[in-house]
């Protein structure tokens, strides 16, 4: 069974007629099952941003809440290491100028302030759902490697403990997970558990039609998930009758 606070997070978009979750509402949706995700708040004025950014600590990030914003950097919606609050207010004004411009019909509902996670190894985790065998997970390398090589392990959810660590050993660029050519020993034992509760989550949640945790930054101890991105299973919305 689902917890109430995960079926009010569905029912919210699907009463919004939105076909995705925002990025905050996708990050309550991870940190319900336990996923680490940054501090973050929505901010509807210049003042609360900063508000926001001293609570959560400096540098920070800024970035558009907007149900026509789906890809926030293409629309010039992030705005990375913002060091101090003449830098909110600065970003806070350029983002909904960029989104204006870029987008037009743009409704803004808001500016997240998120904190600042320190530069790592990306890491992509995401999901689709096959119409013959089901939901899947995916794992690989953020960048070129998931882009351009393609270098991703695939299973079906749920997966199991020893599945998950086989997915991250899989890919070809295992080695710089292990810390090859001196990049940071990535903690495994984190991803695995990362992967593990995504699974959870996955098989629980049908409203999921796709997901994408794009980056995860991991670290010799820990991990941080950036950005978080959920598309809507439509006729989910039909048959549980939000409407
Ligand atoms: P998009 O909607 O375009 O995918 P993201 O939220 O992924 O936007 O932001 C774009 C990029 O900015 C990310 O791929 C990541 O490299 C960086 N980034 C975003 N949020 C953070 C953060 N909180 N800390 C550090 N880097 C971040
Ligand atoms: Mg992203």
């Amino acid at each position: 069974m689902k917890d109430k606070a995960v079926e009010e997070i569905f029912s919210q978009a699907y009463a919004d007629e939105r076909n995705f979750l925002f990025e905050h509402e996708a990050k309550n949706l991870c940190s319900l099952y336990g996923l680490p995700v940054t501090k973050f708040k929505v901010c509807q004025s210049e003042d609360s941003a900063i508000e926001s950014a001293s609570k959560i600590g400096y540098p920070i990030v800024l970035k558009i809440v907007s149900p026509q914003v789906l890809h926030k950097s293409d629309a010039g919606g992030v705005i990375l290491d913002v060091k101090d609050e003449k830098g909110v207010r600065e970003g806070y004004n350029k983002i909904i100028k960029n989104v204006k411009e870029k987008v037009p019909n743009a409704q803004i509902t808001g500016i997240l302030v998120q904190e600042m996670a320190p530069k790592s190894t990306e890491i992509i985790i995401g999901s689709t759902r096959d119409s013959t065998f089901g939901q899947t997970i995916m794992f690989g390398l953020g960048g070129i490697f998931v882009e351009i090589l393609k270098d991703v392990s695939f299973r079906l959810v749920p997966i199991t403990k020893n599945d998950a660590e086989e997915m991250i050993r899989e890919i070809k660029a295992y080695k710089i997970l292990e810390g090859a050519r001196g990049m940071p020993k990535a903690d495994q034992k984190t991803l695995v558990d990362i992967l593990l509760k995504t699974s959870k989550m996955l098989t629980e949640c049908n409203e999921i039609k796709e997901l994408d945790l794009n980056p995860v930054l991991v670290y010799e101890n820990g991990a941080k998930i950036v950005d978080a991105r959920v598309i809507l299973d439509q006729d989910m919305a039909r048959s549980i009758n939000y409407f």
